[in-house]
């Protein structure tokens, strides 16, 4: 598993997801949801809701 490019931390599977449908589907570095939130100026609970939905949707980013 990766490591977010901003704080070192270890990433699960749905950080890496939720860096790829925010940010950019081809990345190849990721940011943990904490510092993906600050990057986008949100709280984690937005991003939180936002991954609930697009599971909702099938989307298989996320688990
Ligand atoms: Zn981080």
């Amino acid at each position: 598993m990766s490591a977010c490019i901003q704080c070192g931390r270890q990433l699960n599977y749905n950080e890496i997801g939720a860096h790829k449908k925010f940010i950019n589907r081809g990345s190849r570095e990721f940011l943990c949801i904490d510092c993906l939130a600050k990057k986008l100026d949100v709280t984690v609970d937005d991003i939180n809701r936002k991954i609930e939905e697009f599971k909702l949707q099938g989307c298989t980013l996320f688990v």
